[in-house]
Order: C-alpha cells, then sequence, then structure tokens
C-alpha cells in the first residue's frame, strides 16, 4: 500500500523539483569534543568589538525591519572598494547571490524552446550555467532549481584553469553561457588563479561572469578590480569563513550598476537580517583584528601541509583555509570514517573528480595537531 502522503503529493509537487537532487551540506554534528574541520569555518571567533556590537543591538529594535538594502553596510564597503554603494548589492550569504545571478540572467530551457532532457542538442547559451570541474558543488543545484542547462568544463590535471588558447581549440567553454561561475581560489581544490588569467578569461567570456571569492581573504591576489572595469562581471564575497560570520549570512557582490539594480529587483525585499548587517558593519569596523587571523591561519595552513606531505599524504598547494590532499594506504572515504572515530571530522566530495581526496578546513594549530596525531595512529593500524 502506498501512503495516503505520497499519493497526494504526486501531482502538486512541479517534477522538476520532485526530480531534484539537493545540495549537500557538510553535517554540523553536536558530538562533544569533535575537532570539526569539515565545513570551512574560522577556528577564530569574531573580534570583541564585534562581538560587543551585535550583543548592544539586540534590544527593542528587534521589532522594527532592517534596511531592506542595507544602505550603511553598502556605504562601507563603497570605501573600502573604492566604488560606489550602487555597485554593491549585499546578500544572506553569498549563496544568495549566486542563486539571483541565475534568476537575472538565465533562462529557464523550457522557456526558449528546448528541453532539458534532450541530451545530444547542445543547450542554447542564453539557458546554460557554466563552471570549471571541480568547483563549488552549489553551481549545478542553482542551475538544476532554475530549469538551466549546465556546461561543466574540466580544469588542466593540475587544477589550473585551461589557457585561453585552450579554451579556443574547443575544451567545450561557451563564450556566450548566459552565466558563468568561477570560484577564485577554487574550492575544493584550494588553488589560486592569477588575476591576469582571470582577467583574459573574462574579456574572452560574452555572458554573465561572477568570480566567487569566499576564501580571497587567504590567497595572494584578488580580482576585485575587474568587477569594477567590465561590465558584465561581478565578484561575490562573504563574511561567512574569513570573517567568522557563518553563522550571520552575509554576503555581497561588487559590479556594474546596471547588474546590481537588476539584481536588487528581484531579491526578498528584507533579504539581510538586521542582526547580520549591523555584524558585518562592525568588522568592517575592525579589519586589523581579521588580519591578524588569516596570518594565523595560513601559517598554519603551511605547517599542516608540511606535517601531511611528510606521513605520505599528497596535499596540494593552498591559497585558501583548507587543504585538498590525497591521503595514503587507504581510500579518502576509509580515512573519513577512520579519522570520524577518532573525533576528527573532515569533508569528503564524492563526485569522480574528487573522490580520491579529502578536503581538510584549517583550525586552531592544536586542532592540526589533533589531526595529525589522529593520522599518524591510523597509519600505524
Ligand atoms: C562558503 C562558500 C560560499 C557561500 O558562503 P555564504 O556563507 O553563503 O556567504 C560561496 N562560495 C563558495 C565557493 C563557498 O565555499
Amino acid at each position: 500500500m502506498v501512503p495516503m502522503t505520497l499519493q497526494r503529493s504526486k501531482p502538486v509537487i512541479r517534477p522538476l523539483v520532485r526530480d531534484l537532487q539537493p545540495y549537500v551540506y557538510g553535517e554540523q554534528p553536536k558530538i562533544k569534543g569533535l575537532i570539526k574541520l569539515n565545513t570551512n569555518e574560522n577556528p577564530y571567533p569574531p573580534s570583541p568589538k564585534v562581538l560587543a556590537t551585535i550583543k548592544a543591538a539586540v534590544d527593542g529594535r528587534l521589532r522594527l525591519y532592517p534596511s531592506p538594502t542595507s544602505d550603511a553596510l553598502r556605504e562601507k564597503l563603497a570605501k573600502l572598494h573604492g566604488c560606489q554603494p550602487d555597485n554593491i548589492l549585499v546578500g544572506n550569504g553569498s549563496d544568495e547571490l549566486l542563486a539571483l545571478a541565475v534568476r537575472a540572467f538565465v533562462e529557464p530551457v523550457d522557456a526558449v524552446g528546448g528541453r532539458l532532457s534532450r541530451r545530444f542538442t547542445a543547450p542554447p547559451s542564453k539557458a546554460t550555467v557554466q563552471y570549471f570541474k571541480p568547483s563549488y558543488s552549489l553551481y549545478p543545484v542553482l542551475a538544476a532549481i532554475h530549469g538551466a542547462a549546465v556546461n561543466a568544463v574540466s580544469l588542466e590535471m593540475d587544477y589550473s584553469l585551461p589557457r585561453g588558447s585552450q579554451l579556443r581549440r574547443g575544451r567545450e567553454w561557451d563564450f556566450s553561457a548566459a552565466l558563468t561561475f568561477v570560484t577564485t581560489p577554487n574550492a575544493p581544490t584550494g588553488r589560486g588563479y592569477a588575476t591576469a588569467q582571470l582577467d583574459a578569461l573574462c574579456e574572452a567570456t560574452r555572458g554573465v561572469v561572477v568570480l566567487d571569492e569566499a576564501y580571497v581573504d587567504f590567497a595572494e591576489e584578488n580580482a576585485l578590480a575587474l568587477a569594477l572595469k567590465y561590465p558584465h562581471v561581478l565578484v561575490a564575497r562573504t563574511f561567512s569563513k574569513a570573517y567568522s560570520l557563518c553563522f550571520q549570512r552575509v554576503g555581497y557582490c561588487v559590479g556594474h550598476p546596471d547588474l546590481i539594480a537588476a539584481l536588487h529587483k528581484i531579491k526578498d525585499s528584507y533579504n539581510v537580517n538586521g542582526l547580520g548587517q549591523v555584524a558585518a558593519e562592525a568588522t568592517l569596523d575592525d579589519l586589523n583584528y581579521y588580519r591578524e587571523n588569516f596570518q594565523r591561519i595560513i601559517a598554519t595552513r603551511e605547517t599542516l601541509r608540511r606535517e601531511l606531505t611528510g606521513l605520505g599524504f599528497q596535499a596540494l598547494p593552498s591559497q585558501t583555509n583548507f587543504l585538498f590532499v590525497r591521503p595514503p594506504k587507504f581510500t579518502a572515504e576509509e580515512w573519513l570514517l577512520k579519522l570520524r572515530e577518532r573525533k576528527v571530522l573532515v569533508r569528503w566530495l564524492g563526485a569522480p573528480e574528487t573522490r580520491e581526496f579529502l578536503r581538510i578546513s584549517i583550525g586552531t594549530d592544536a586542532d592540526a595537531e589533533a589531526l595529525l596525531k589522529a593520522a599518524r595512529a591510523i597509519l600505524r593500524q
């Protein structure tokens, strides 16, 4: 017997939603003493000034709506980046901005007379979301939610960007794709890309390009200037990773006022909660605290990379707050479970192009020691 609820849900849920493969979140388990290195959270808390500002904002004002367009925060961000507030949109985390970009710039396939299931005809560019493989696994989900097609283009063997000439030699790059996402520095590989190479890619690509710089504060270069140079380029940033504010959900993007205005039109009315706006503003007033943390995290990252290499791991160079490593002796999935038994949680992404690797977030030096201790014990088994 089919349960009543299943029978009834069939006709009311859109087939696209019924068949959707949703985004797979990193676990947030509540295990006592767990060393949590699986979702790239910052091991250091927000600055004391930021915490005090958030606490001071918790009063009767909570009954009021916040600024619908995060105006005070946009003013501060514009000053920081040497642009105008109308170059900036603030979002409920940068994930919201990525979703808005899909909705604003990409046609659903059936709106242009195509069919998603017609596998052997190339989907029209105006209904295509393009990205590199591997990169942030949310992009294909956002495309699927919108009923858009995807063009996932493989990176080089060493995870570098294909050179312009290789793109041109038919690496299936769609120069007219409505929207291209580039995670830079890349996740989960940790690899940084030279701004000059991103510039060439933006110049050659006609659709909108979003440079997703979630980890850029741990990198040697950033590409913010490209968002102010090209009318079709957006740079997305977040307060989550580098600024220890995952909990508050604040991100922003920078770009040409026409693109930003289009995104403003379709966002939810009060998309960024008031405490998040207050926290992000206070963060921008205390950047030196965070810059010290970046240096600490980078130092821990480099030490951990050396130590893991010494244990036989292939640890790729990283410009982020995580390492992408191919472990010795056991498969990556086995390592995930063996480390978990020892209360160290890392991330394993089971896609064909990432399944031999673990992604390990950089925590404190003590976290790194605990990970190394567990790894040595596993290797002795
Ligand atoms: C974490 C992450 C984001 C999203 O961060 P938010 O918490 O939504 O601001 C975006 N892109 C990449 C590549 C990320 O890793």
